[in-house]
């Protein structure tokens, strides 16, 4: 069999059984199988497999098939050009939370001779958005948490293998806490996405064969919980002047401004995704 009849294949079990990019899944998987890259992967697809390949991909398939993630089988997801660690410790990154770290990017003040910021990313997981915006503005102080132990740990290994030791703004602080309880003041920007999906939504991800932590996605009755006491917490460790920027599900936008602007944000702003959707929330503590 050819790669590329072996990509037709995958591709064509995936669109009946995990419909969403069932052909860039099987590109990945193939890839993941033959050691390669995926652009190397297309460079070559008239090639014969040999029986070995053949064989881990059709298990790397039947896996993706089963409900495991791509990120989760690779090991591995590409967020902000950055290549994240990724597995079962921590909700993968998805594409749609880089508006949250350029939402970040926008607000924050130009960096100034001497100055460093202080910036925490609550509900950190894999460190995704904290480490991005790490990466971004060298001269931020960052302190990353997360109520898991796996997650912060994950959290920090891509954090040792993503940014340099010596950075201006220090190597990031994990911490261990629920919300924002492991935060010190005084902060000048919080980032956060935290779990707000529904619960009975959650169960049903999880029913279908998802291996993510269910602590990351549930977000209670209506997926709200945590905002209330996220913008509670987080204005009263903010800078006059500091904001606060949550991701948000896309139904969520009023009611999460509604929510800032109770916890005394002003100008609370939604940010939409590339798909029109509602995505981000922020607000800012006036000075
Ligand atoms: N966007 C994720 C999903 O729908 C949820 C992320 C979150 O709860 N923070 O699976």
């Amino acid at each position: 069999m050819t790669a590329r009849e072996a990509v037709a294949e995958g591709t064509g079990a995936l669109e009946a059984g995990r419909p969403g990019s069932p052909f860039l899944d099987a590109t990945i998987l193939l890839a993941h199988a033959m050691d390669i890259s995926r652009d190397a992967l297309l460079a070559r697809l008239p090639d014969a497999l040999d029986d070995a390949v053949l064989g881990r991909y059709r298990a790397l398939v039947a896996r993706r098939l089963a409900g495991e993630p791509v990120a989760y089988i690779t090991g591995c997801r590409e967020f902000w050009g950055l290549p994240f660690r990724s597995d079962p410790r921590a909700l993968m990154p998805r594409p749609e939370t880089e508006h949250l770290v350029e939402t970040a990017l926008s607000m924050l003040p130009p960096p100034r001779q001497g100055k460093r910021l202080r910036c925490h990313d609550a509900f950190a997981g894999s460190g995704c958005v904290g480490i991005a915006l790490a990466s971004e503005r060298p001269d931020i102080e960052m302190a990353l948490s997360d109520a898991s132990g796996p997650a912060l740990e994950l959290c920090a290994e891509n954090a040792a293998a993503l940014l340099t030791p010596d950075r201006p703004g220090g190597f990031p602080a994990m911490l261990r806490g629920d919300i924002l309880s492991a935060a010190s003041a005084p902060l000048d920007a919080i980032v956060a996405n935290p779990p707000y999906v529904s619960s009975a939504l959650t169960r049903e991800i999880l029913g279908a064969g998802s291996p993510e932590p269910a602590d990351a996605l549930d977000g209670g009755p209506d997926g709200l919980a945590f905002y209330g006491p996220l913008a509670a917490q987080a204005f009263s460790l903010l800078n006059p002047g500091g904001f606060l920027a949550v991701e948000i599900g896309d139904e969520q936008g009023p009611a999460v401004a509604a929510i800032l602007e109770a916890a005394g944000f002003s100008d609370a702003r939604i940010v939409r995704d590339l798909a029109g959707l509602d995505r981000v929330v922020a607000g800012v503590k006036r000075a």
